[in-house]
């Protein structure tokens, strides 16, 4: 199964990048080209017919997976960036993290008022990176129809946070 393939190969890094963290790296699973493919595909699954316009990729491991989410979807891609990175007027959002705390910018032409959204990242840890994207989705007047991630830490509860019916992912811990 799906599952099993990708227990076999994300590997699992020890206090990283501080110590206590166990850092989930997606690499093997973006260098098997079939495995990385069935991963957009079952990302994209529950959107499917959900009349996506925008997915919303969380620098920098959601671009990766949200750009062809994307294109599977027929929807724009949208980055939400760290501060200081977006070249045009933008909106930030604060947040604190499971390692430390940070902002997050998007465009504030990203997305259209009503348009509806998908947010995609690799890994949900505590949910507030997602929930500053999803504040910023907000500002902009855009619907959050739900998220997608690669990985769930359930131990951590970000889930709760999102609203548990909007939050699907592929594999949890
Ligand atoms: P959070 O805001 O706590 O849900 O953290 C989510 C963000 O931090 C995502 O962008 C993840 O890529 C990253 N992240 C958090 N915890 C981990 C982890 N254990 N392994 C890999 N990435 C993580």
């Amino acid at each position: 199964t799906l599952v099993s393939d990708l227990q076999a190969v994300l590997r699992d890094v020890p206090d990283f990048p501080k110590p206590g963290i166990v850092f989930k790296d997606i690499t093997p699973m973006l260098a098997d080209p079939r495995l990385f493919g069935r991963v957009v595909n079952a990302m994209a699954a529950p959107f499917r017919g959900q009349h996506i316009s925008k997915v919303v990729g969380v620098e920098s491991r959601g671009f990766l997976l949200g750009a062809p989410i994307a294109l599977a979807l027929e929807a724009g891609f949208v980055p939400a960036r760290k501060p200081g990175k977006l070249p045009y007027k933008r909106i930030v959002e604060r947040y604190s993290l499971e390692y430390g705390a940070d902002g997050v910018e998007m465009h504030e032409d990203a997305i259209l008022k009503d348009e509806r959204v998908l947010v995609v990242d690799d890994v949900l840890a505590t949910g507030g990176t997602a929930d500053a994207t999803a504040r910023l989705i907000g500002q902009l007047g855009g619907h959050i129809v739900g998220y997608s991630f690669l990985i769930t830490l359930d131990f951590l509860d970000g889930a709760k946070r999102l609203g548990p019916d909007k939050v699907t992912s592929v594999i949890r811990y």
